[in-house]
């Protein structure tokens, strides 16, 4: 009886073992005839993490204030090319001193850097600054800059003799950006702060704004009510825009509308001669996914052709290169994460969490690449 129970309790356990084991399978069965379905119906449509180290990407706003290459290294190991962007700040070398360093660095290294070059406003209202601007950009051309950038300074620190501020749309550029035009090279535009810049600090929206404006007071303008206002300094930014239709213009920052995709696509309907770089600026994008993640998603289907990856990564000797390294590779790799993946994430910049956006291969192909290519002519003159 005994042995019978027996050889009855392990007739039924196989038995069971042979169903469990059929509805293990089956279901792994399926998975991989709809994944061999997927890749022929709808061969790469996405790109994975392991595709982030073979695709050919640029990082277009970062600065180089030395020339130690290591940081380039990286970026080759990365597969990313950069363009290091000369710019005005107090506490930067001076523009010729940066624009030595860029040079050195595009003479060595031509298949991995580029260079944009920047003006002085020393001297604004001298006579000769036209002449000297010119003279100063005609040489930048022929050593190579591919583009020129404007910043900051213009419209929220340099006044006139009157003690008025000196805004983007004063007449004095314009023979300046004409030149930019003549030359076919790009005008990039850091012009006016992140929204967050007019709130105070516990009311903005992302922490690296918090961050970067408790120790940059002179350009919280909530503390300076009497500066010009956001507005004001968007609007003579367009102003440019209208009076120089043909000039090519990449918005630095996501041109200052980083608060809101809405906002940002008015401009970009309104000025079709203008894309915008996503330097630091990613997490706004992020925070607007938190509440609406399809919004963004469509914003970055419907204007693929304007957005254009970067990062704004400082390489200085203060330091360490292999923390610049690390530092870059996270970047990097958590804003693939970003595009590519659908996962639900978490930065530091963003309080809350939110989705990836899950683009096409192409439209990534096109913020990471193509735009690059298009909208900063020569910046793959020299392929990998
Ligand atoms: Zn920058």
């Amino acid at each position: 009886m005994i042995s019978n129970l027996k050889k009855l309790w392990f007739a039924g356990l196989a038995i069971w073992l042979a169903f469990s084991l059929q509805n293990c399978t089956q279901p792994s069965t399926d998975k991989a005839a709809a994944a061999n379905e997927n890749t022929a119906t709808a061969p790469d449509e996405f790109y994975g993490p392991e595709d982030f180290n073979k695709v050919e990407k640029f990082d277009t706003h970062v600065h180089f204030n030395t020339a130690d290459s290591t940081f380039l290294n990286q970026a080759k190991k990365e597969i990313f090319r950069l363009l290091t962007i000369n710019v005005n700040p107090a506490y930067y070398p001076p523009i010729e001193k940066q624009r030595d360093i860029a040079i050195q660095l595009v003479q060595a290294y031509p298949e991995r850097i580029a260079f944009a070059t920047t003006i002085s406003m020393e001297g604004f209202e001298e006579p000769g600054w036209e002449e000297k601007t010119l003279a100063y950009l005609k040489d930048s051309f022929a050593q190579g800059a591919i583009a020129v950038k404007v910043w900051k300074n213009i419209g929220m620190e340099l006044k006139d003799r009157q003690g008025k501020f000196v805004m983007i749309d004063n007449p004095k550029f314009d023979p300046i950006f004409d030149f930019i035009r003549q030359n076919n090279k790009t005008l990039i535009g850091h012009i006016g702060e992140p929204r967050n810049a007019w709130l105070p600090i516990e009311q903005m929206t992302v922490a690296g704004d918090k961050n970067y404006f408790s120790k940059h007071p002179q350009y919280h303008m909530y503390l300076h009510p009497e500066y010009p206002s956001y507005e004001a300094i968007l609007n003579s930014r367009d102003h440019v825009l209208q009076k120089h239709p043909n000039l090519r213009f990449v918005g630095a920052h996501l041109g200052s509308l980083e608060w809101s995709v809405d906002e940002l696509a008015k401009r970009l309907d309104k000025f079709p001669n203008m894309a915008v770089d996503m330097a630091a600026r990613i997490p706004h994008f992020q925070y607007q996914a938190v509440s609406d993640w399809q919004k963004v998603h469509d914003f970055f289907i419907k204007y693929q052709d304007r957005l254009i990856y970067a990062t704004d990564l400082e390489v200085d000797n203060e330091q360490q290169p292999a923390q610049i390294n690390k530092n870059a590779s996270e970047v990097w790799r958590k804003d693939w994460q970003f595009f590519t993946s659908g996962e639900k994430m978490k930065v530091p910049k963003v309080e809350k969490e939110f989705n990836g956006l899950k683009l096409p291969r192409e439209v990534v192909d096109k913020i990471y690449r193509k735009n690059a290519e298009k909208w900063f002519l020569g910046i793959a003159k020299n392929k990998v």
